[in-house]
This record gives C-alpha cells, structure tokens and sequence, in this order.
C-alpha cells in the first residue's frame, strides 16, 4: 500500500529515531514493522495551539511496496555556443533563470551585468558595511545574483499559477541548495549559501556556450525601425542579439531614464513604502511559540501581518527572523535598508519591512513628473532619511512606542544594522499618509500580535525599494514591449513580479516566449 497522510509531531522528536514511523504507524493503524519507508513531501510549524507541533505530509510506502527513489528532474540544457543569441541585461533570478530556460530550448545566453561576480562583490558589500562607501554599480542590489544574491533567500511566493514553482526550486537543489527546499512550507536557503548556489548556476551558463559580461553597464539600445537589434555598455561596446530580454530590477533607475528619454513608454504604477522594524526575536518567539523562550528544537519565529487603515492596506514585508538589517541603497546620499539572514537565522534580532499601499492618487504632487512620479518620490524619501540621519549609511531609528506618539526617542535599543543608527524623527521623514497609517497598523497588530509594539524595538527607516514604482508595459501575449519588437522587460524591474521565485518565474515565461 502507498498512501499519502498527514501527521504532526513534536519538535524534539523530528530527528529522534524512528519517530516518524511510529506516528505514521499510529495514524494509518499498522504495527510499526509493516512499514516500509515513508517519504517527507511537506514540513510546516502548526504555532496555533498552546503546544507548538510539525506537520508533516508524508508517503507512506507499507511493507508489500517498495519506494521508487524520486530522482531530482533532470535538466536538458544544449550547448549553445554557435546558436542564436539572445541578450540578457541583469543577472538577477530573472535574467539567471531566463538564461538556463534559453539553455533548454537552445538558443545562446549573452548576461551582462553592470557589477562584479558574487565572489568580488562580496568586498564592495563589506566596504559598504564598515566604511559606508557605496558602490553604484555593486552593493545588495547590483552584481551577479541580482538583489536576491545577498538577499535572505527565502523562496516562498503567491505567484503560484505564473509557472512551475517546482522547476525552479529543483533548479536550485541541483547548483547546491538543500533539498529541504522541496518540502518546506516556507523555503529558505539564507544569505551565506546563495552566493555559491547562484556562481554554480553560472558554470552551467558558460559551461553550455553562454557568456557573461561583468562590470558593463548597459547605456543605451540599439533599435532600428521599432525593433531592438541590441544594447551598448558604457565603454561603447554593443551586443547584438535576436531578443533583449531587459532584466535590470527595480532600483536601475538609470534603465527608466533611459527608456524614458528615448520615449519608449513606462508607467507610473503602485507600490509601498514604509520602514523596517527590529524586534529582540526572544520577543517574537515568545508570542508566537506562547512560551518564553523557543528552546533549542524550534527555529526563530516569523510573523505576517496585515490591516487596512483608511481603506488602504499596510503590511509586513520581507520578514527576516534571526536575521539582520542591511543598508540597500545605490548610490550615496540615500538611506533605503532591508533585510536578510543566514541559513541558520541565529541572531537575536527579528527584522521586517512594514510598509503602505502607494497609490497613484497619493502620488498627485508629483504628477508633473509622468511615469517616474512614483520613483521620484522614493528619492526624495531616500534624501530625506540621509539628510536626517546625516553621514554615511547611518540610519534614522525611534524606538516603536515613541514612532506611534511621535516624540523622538531619547536613546535607541541595540541593533543588527552595522553602519548604526541615529534618533531622528522617522514619522517626520515619511510622508504623513506613510506616517499616519503605519501608526494606527502597529496598534491594530499589537491587538493580533500581543506585545509587538513595545519600546524595545526600533524603527529604521527607510524601506523604500519593496516593489517597482514604474512599469515597462509589454504584450500579454508575446511579452515583447508594447512598442519595440524583440524586446522583453522581465522581472521585478519590469514591475510584473516581486520576489526571487516570482522574477525567476518571469524569466523562464519571457524565455519560453522567446523559445517559441
Ligand atoms: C537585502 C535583500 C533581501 C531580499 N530578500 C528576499 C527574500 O528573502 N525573498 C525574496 O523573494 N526576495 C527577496 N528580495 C527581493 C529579491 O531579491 C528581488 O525581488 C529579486 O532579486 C528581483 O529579481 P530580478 O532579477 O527581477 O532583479 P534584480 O535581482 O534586481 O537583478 C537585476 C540585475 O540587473 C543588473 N543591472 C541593473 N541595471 C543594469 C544595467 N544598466 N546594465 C547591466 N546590468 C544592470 C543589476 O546589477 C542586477 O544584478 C530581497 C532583496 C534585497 C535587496
């Protein structure tokens, strides 16, 4: 008999001996010895009872069946040095998974990336750690991997019907990923495996004829009577290709003022915009888990939350447990943070971006600035967060309680933001629609989530780059630019995805469209 069921155990017996089976044997009623092997398929936390639990969704194979070993999906990628060149612009999951699609049915992928491959952008992110020195061309969100790179890595995504979530995930398991990713509810590689994960993916580009260019900036394109024929660097070097998939993320804001100066059309379209909350994690463990401390069986607790206030929706975004704040602004001059964390999530911080719905119809002052409204008003927020906290990567911060009475905080708790953080008036820093809604959210979550406002933990501003302000509208069916042939904005940049699994997924339907 093969059967599929659901059990739930304890923590601290997920990796005891045998303990699997015996709940299995209970559950389905056969004694212990009668079964055979059984399969993990899905592991999630169950937190809503006073007793945390694991559910687990399992195969269960008794003794007169024999488990079939579930091979990883192999992949088929041909070599492609002499076919037919499609370029790639940006190497995040978008460009990278596009590149492998491309791979599959054959054609070659050109990436060109404007920052450094993951092993020397490492020394740009620490530079922009300890001595505050942006690099616009690498930092968290620019350099190979994309923002997903240095990111916290955590695969899980609503954009379940744009694709085969799956494929991309074995995609990972296959470059060195663990396969846990395949059955957790909530995926998660962490910051200090990605970088390896996302130079193998590289090896299978190269090693199946692709190419990738790193530290060229992308300056201009080439088209010629409405299609693109392909793209210059900054040295003047041009690349020539039957597609131009534009993979460049949101924060490339130099590719919108480019498309905008050369009047292909963007949109101004909705996005959010808020702050990023550090709570001590002991804290969220402790309402989460409904015990003091988490012990040494459960991981750090997470948390989701959302209200409306004014008919608007606030939300968190981006939650980041045992994880820590990093400064993800491109250029100086600008304070934008984020969040990430290792595979293990051990530090004692819990971090999230909470952030407000910007409409278009918030955004009427700005107005005179077209389809860049939305981008220009992130700037000026960014601006303002520098000019606040006043040097460097230094952020300004206020302690919750103080952000929902609007008093600035006389002192700070400690943080995982290693550039630091300075007092300052956050609340004065965001718009006051930003302000005001945030207010009344933290309030309202506190009521679902007792004891998350609490003066011990801090407000950083500020979380500026969750989704893109600008659209590069395509054809909802050929996924080529509304007006250039050939051409296919793709990815979060693009503003038709979010998130690393979403922006993957993107570029394997451009590649796929490309394909056909
Ligand atoms: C710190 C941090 C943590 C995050 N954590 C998570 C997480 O846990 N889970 C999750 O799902 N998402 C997370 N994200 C968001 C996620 O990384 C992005 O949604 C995703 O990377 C978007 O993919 P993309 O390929 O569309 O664009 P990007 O990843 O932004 O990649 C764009 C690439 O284009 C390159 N580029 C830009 N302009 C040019 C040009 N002119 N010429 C050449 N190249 C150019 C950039 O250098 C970059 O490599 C995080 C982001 C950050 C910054």
């Amino acid at each position: 008999m093969i059967k599929e069921i659901e059990i739930a155990i304890l923590p601290e017996q997920l990796n005891v001996y045998n303990s699997i089976e015996k709940a299995v044997a209970l559950a389905i009623r056969v004694p212990r010895e009668k079964i055979n092997y059984v399969s993990i398929l899905k592991r999630s936390i169950d937190a809503r009872k006073a007793k945390v639990q694991i559910r687990l969704k399992v195969k269960v194979y008794t003794f007169e069946s024999h488990p079939v070993e579930e091979k990883l999906k192999e992949d088929k990628y041909k070599y492609v040095q002499h076919a037919d060149p499609v370029i790639i612009v940006g190497s995040g999951p978008a460009g990278l998974f596009a590149a492998l699609r491309l791979l599959e049915s054959g054609y070659k992928p050109i990436l060109i990336e404007r920052g450094k491959d993951v092993h020397l952008r490492k020394y740009d992110i620490a530079d922009l750690n300890r001595e505050q020195i942006v690099n616009p061309d690498s930092n968290y969100c620019f350099g190979e991997g994309g923002a997903g790179t240095y990111s916290d890595g955590k695969l899980y995504t609503r954009a379940t019907k744009r694709g085969d979530v799956n494929d991309i995930l074995h995609k990972l398991v296959a470059h060195g990923a663990s396969t846990d990713i395949l059955i957790d509810a909530h995926p998660h590689i962490g910051t200090d495996k990605l970088p390896a994960i996302i130079s193998n993916i590289r090896e299978t580009i190269i090693n199946h004829g692709g190419e990738f260019h790193f530290e060229k900036k992308i300056v201009d394109l080439i088209i010629k009577e409405g299609v693109i024929k392909g793209v210059t660097d900054q040295t003047g070097t041009s690349y020539e290709g039957i597609s131009v998939i534009l993979a460049t993320g949101h924060s490339a804001r130099d590719i919108y003022e480019l498309l905008d100066s050369k009047q292909i059309l963007i949109e101004a379209k909705p996005f959010a915009l808020g702050v990023r909350i550090e709570h001590p994690q002991q804290i969220i463990d402790s309402i989460q888990y409904h015990c003091k401390s988490r012990g040494q069986f459960l991981p750090a607790a997470t948390y989701q939350l959302v209200t409306q206030v004014e008919g608007k929706g606030v939300f968190s975004f981006c939650m980041c447990p045992g994880g820590i704040i990093v400064p993800a602004a491109t250029e100086a001059g600008q304070i934008v943070v984020n969040g990430m964390s290792n595979s293990r999530r051990n530090s004692i911080y819990a971090n999230s971006g909470m952030v407000v719905s910007v409409e278009l119809s918030d955004l009427q002052a700005y107005q005179s600035h077209g389809a860049m409204a939305g981008l220009k008003f992130q700037e000026e927020i960014e601006k303002a967060a520098f000019d606040a906290a006043g040097k460097g990567q230094i952020a300004p911060a206020q302690r919750m309680t103080d952000f929902v009475n609007s008093k600035i905080s006389v002192n700070l708790n400690s943080t995982s933001y290693v550039p630091g953080l300075v007092s300052a008036a956050v609340h004065e820093i965001l718009p006051s629609f930003v302000s005001q809604r945030l207010q009344k959210a933290f309030v309202a979550f506190d009521d679902k989530m007792k004891g998350y406002l609490t003066q011990e933990a801090n407000i950083v501003g500020v979380e500026s780059r969750t989704s893109s302000p600008v659209r590069i509208p395509r054809d909802a069916i050929t996924m080529q630019h509304v007006q250039i042939k050939n051409l296919y904005p793709c990815g979060e940049g693009a503003g038709y995805a979010g998130g690393i699994i979403s922006s993957a997924l993107d570029g394997v339907a451009v590649a796929e469209k490309i394909g056909k």
